[in-house]
């Protein structure tokens, strides 16, 4: 495994961009919008008073920020060092609480194990090169009945015209060369890995966006933004009564 399971030219890429992160009409301005979708469906999930909860890939601190405010002990994660002093410096004018630091997940991992309460990754794993050592890493960090939220982004043919002829090329929601379809990850594929990892579905929600009200809205249809949410179950699996 690559160690940090980093691809360098995204982290220079967000690190050339880091101070537009608070710029709602700017290159992150989707972020902002969709945040509240995301946090609803966090929350509908579980709650996050008092939780202890780990945001990977936490960028500028969008979603970190919004989960403090709700009563969560937030730790924000991301390997931008750029990014993260941007969200560093943004908490000094919001007064939040969020942890920051630039740490990886697979180190973070070794020294908190069953540690979090619930764990957001989003937007993020189609910008690594091993999704599936985040997932597992996910999975270690937390806790026995934790959970964990990840969003990405379909690969079929629809999210190749959404996400990067739409959002990049046509209307230029996102800055050209946000994302690379071949990173892109279907939801089948990331149930697989997160099983093997004791990761169990409990839902998963799409995120859509309609041009003409240029509004983001939450439905069924995961054919390009989705995020879905796991439960950690225990290893312990049911002893075979047959046996007795
Ligand atoms: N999760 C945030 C930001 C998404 S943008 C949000 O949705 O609001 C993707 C973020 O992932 C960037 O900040 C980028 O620096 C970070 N990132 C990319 N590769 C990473 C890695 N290997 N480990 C941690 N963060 C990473």
């Amino acid at each position: 495994m690559n160690k940090k399971n980093i691809d360098k030219d995204e982290i220079k890429k967000f690190n050339r961009i880091a101070s537009r992160w608070w710029d709602v009409n700017g290159d992150f301005g989707p972020l902002h919008k969709i945040n509240p979708l995301r946090l609803d469906f966090v929350t509908k999930n579980i709650k996050l008073e008092n939780k202890q909860v780990l945001d990977i890939g936490c960028g500028g601190g969008i979603l970190s920020e919004s989960m403090d405010d709700i009563g969560a002990f937030v730790t924000g994660i991301d390997m931008a060092s750029d990014v993260i002093d941007v969200a560093k410096l943004h908490q000094k004018e919001s007064g939040t609480n969020v942890n920051y630091q630039n740490i990886s997940t697979e180190e973070l991992a070794s020294t908190k194990q069953s540690f979090y309460d619930v764990i957001t990754c989003m937007e993020m794993l189609e910008h690594v090169p091993s999704p599936n050592d985040i997932i597992s890493s996910c999975s270690s960090l937390l806790k026995a009945n934790g959970y964990v939220f990840f969003s990405t982004i379909n690969r079929n043919f629809k999210s190749f015209l959404f996400a990067i002829i739409g959002a990049e090329h046509i209307l230029k929601l996102l800055p050209v060369g946000t994302h690379q379809y071949s990173k892109f990850i279907k939801p089948s594929e990331i149930e697989e890995i997160a099983r093997k990892s004791n990761l169990e579905l409990v839902d998963t929600i799409g995120i859509n966006y309609n041009p003409l009200t240029k509004k983001y809205y939450c439905n069924s249809d995961v054919d390009v933004n989705y995020i879905m949410c796991f439960k950690k179950i225990s290893a312990w699996t049911k002893p075979n009564l047959m046996l007795f």
